[in-house]
């Protein structure tokens, strides 16, 4: 009867989020499924659009970052549990509709992540040469979808932005090809970044130091950039006794600021024009740091393409709120880059909330519009989002682990509530019937086999070259390795 099959749960999108909510929802019901009257039994469908899974772990994190992607690793032996089952190159809304899976499952989990850039929204922002961060790091990490061709034709960069991600895509702007062998970069990357003429880049960041949301370890790798002359000026990171204060009080922001101190004076020290790099190197390059400055317009000639970028002056408050001086300056560069933020990956038949950064969700539960007029939102029965789907994009991957507490506790406390003992879609079916109804619509899904196949084949391509790992771009050629 209903009582003796395991709970059935899918999980859409196969990023960190997704995998660690497998994982803890199991390790819950285990611990507490009994006492909530719900078995302890279940197996959870993992639903990938991509042909590999990993979300940003893999199409993310910078190519040099690579203590970082052992994480990949740890994701891999999450989903040696059995009860895990992977099915990779199925997209959701698409392959499979939100209705479909409501009738086959017990609970469906967005974790699908986010993939698009916030647009810019000042002037000039369309000009040729402005380009949005999330689109670069498509190219420099190889999105399976991403453009294989990158511009790297302009001398003087602007980028805008004061997270991870613009200190990723600022330190990929300056790197030297060769020393990015050491990674999994693909070929065209390597050969794109050797071209790059890329000889000044201007990095701006809107607030103070002491409310950067980058972190002092990222400063630091700054640090060892080879040939990079780093410049920062006094002004620019306006160190108020307000900003003092705030320092005084948190480590962290202390540690900043002492390390923009070491910063300015080794450039002193090494001869500010003479341009030397942190290690008293030879500078082929120049990275400028900008602090309190807002760019306010992209400034364009009469071909449409970037001639410079206004930068209005700010004041930052200790509490971090942030306003306008009034006073600009403007700096030539012919391309931007900007990293403003990044928008949830659309999911059919899921609304956003008002600003665009989430799915709608109360606590992991998806809401949707109420039927009538002005009422208030209403929660979708067994739907939930988990991870930055949930959150909106922000954290790093440990936060994305924490957070599925919520939603895995909310799924279990639901059920337990359901008097149905958890069971609500009785349509579900064992591994094989999955498959076989995937098969049915036409859909070849990629499991975790599959993904071996593909770690096994990059490491290959990387030994006949003498590299660790060269990482798989076109989709095609990753369907037909992971087909094996
Ligand atoms: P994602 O990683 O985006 O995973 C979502 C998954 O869902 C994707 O695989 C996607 O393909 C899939 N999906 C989407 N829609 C569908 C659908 N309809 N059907 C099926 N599947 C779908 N964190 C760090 O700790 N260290 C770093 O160095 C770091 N660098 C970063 C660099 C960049 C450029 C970015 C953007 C983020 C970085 N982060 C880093 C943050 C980290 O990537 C996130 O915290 C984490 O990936 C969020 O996990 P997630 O599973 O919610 O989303």
């Amino acid at each position: 009867g209903a009582e003796a099959r395991p709970l059935r749960v899918a999980v859409v999108g196969a990023g960190p989020a997704g995998v660690y909510t497998s994982d803890i929802l199991l390790r819950q019901l285990a611990q507490r499924g009994e006492a909530l009257g719900l078995g302890i039994d279940a197996t959870i469908d993992l639903y990938e659009k991509l042909p590999v899974p990993f979300g940003l772990v893999r199409y993310g994190v910078a190519p040099d970052h690579p203590s970082i992607k052992f994480i990949q690793g740890a994701l891999a032996r999450t989903l040696d549990n059995p009860k895990i089952r992977l099915f990779c190159d199925v997209e959701v809304g698409k392959d499979v509709s939100l209705d479909e899976l409501r009738e086959r499952y017990d609970a469906v989990v967005f974790a699908t992540g986010a993939v698009d850039d916030r647009p810019l929204r000042i002037p000039g922002h369309d000009l040729k040469h402005v380009y949005g961060a999330a689109h670069f790091v498509e190219w420099y990490d190889g999105y399976p979808t991403g453009p294989r061709t990158w511009p790297l034709t302009d001398e003087t960069v602007a980028v805008i932005g004061g997270g991870n991600v613009a200190m990723d895509v600022a330190r990929e702007l300056v790197r030297n090809a060769d020393d990015l062998l050491g990674t999994d970069i693909p070929q065209n990357v390597y050969d794109g970044i050797k071209a790059n003429a890329c000889r000044e880049l201007h990095l701006f960041v809107r607030r103070d130091v002491a409310h950067a949301k980058f972190s002092v370890q990222e400063l630091r790798e700054l640090e060892k950039l080879p040939g990079v002359q780093l410049v920062v000026n006094e002004d620019d990171f306006d160190l108020s006794d307000a900003t003092l204060e705030v320092a005084a009080d948190d480590k962290l922001t202390r540690q900043m600021v002492e390390e923009l101190f070491v910063i300015r004076d080794m450039a002193e020290d090494m001869e500010y024009d003479g341009g030397t790099d942190f290690n008293g190197q030879p500078a082929t390059k120049k990275y400028v740091l900008h602090f309190n400055s807002n760019p306010v317009e992209v400034l364009g000639d009469a071909d449409g393409a970037v001639r410079g970028i206004r930068v209005e002056r700010t004041e930052t408050s200790p509490e971090g709120s942030m306003t306008g001086t009034g006073e600009t300056y403007d700096v030539p560069v012919q391309a931007v880059y900007h990293a403003i933020g990044y928008r949830p990956a659309a999911v059919n038949g899921v609304a956003y909330d008002e600003k665009g950064t989430r799915l709608l969700n109360e606590s992991g539960r998806i809401e949707a519009e109420p039927e009538t007029d002005g009422a208030p939102l209403v929660t979708v029965p067994y739907v939930y989002a988990t991870g930055w789907a949930k959150r909106g994009p922000v954290g790093l991957i440990g936060s994305t682990k924490s957070d599925a507490l919520e939603t895995v506790n909310n799924i279990l406390d639901d059920w337990a509530a359901s008097g149905k003992n958890g069971r609500v879609a009785p349509k579900a079916g064992d591994e094989a019937e999955t498959i076989a109804y995937l098969q049915g619509k036409g859909l070849q899904p990629i499991g975790r086999e599959g993904w071996d196949r593909v770690v096994a084949y990059e490491h290959a391509q990387g030994e006949k070259v003498g590299r660790d790992h060269i990482k798989l771009v076109e989709p095609d050629q990753i369907r037909r390795v992971a087909r094996g």
